[in-house]
């Protein structure tokens, strides 16, 4: 039987809203992303990989962040 893991978040049990994630994961990537802009502008080309290692090391990173990496260092 093929179960549809749609309508559910990746990383959690609470229903999706965009794509594969719940809102608060989501919401974790959106910043994220918006982070990663501020980043190469700062500190000049990073890929998004080395941007995510760093940041999983980086002990001020949150919980639902962290989570959020680890789905999206897979994907590299
Ligand atoms: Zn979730």
């Amino acid at each position: 039987m093929i179960v549809k893991s749609q309508g559910r978040c990746l990383l959690c049990v609470r229903k999706a809203i965009e794509g594969k994630y719940c809102k608060y994961h989501y919401d974790a990537l959106q910043s994220l992303k918006e982070h990663y802009e501020i980043w190469r502008s700062r500190y000049g080309e990073l890929s998004w990989y080395d941007y995510l290692k760093r940041l999983k090391k980086n002990k001020y990173t949150g919980k639902w962040v962290k989570e959020v990496i680890e789905v999206e260092l897979k994907k590299v």
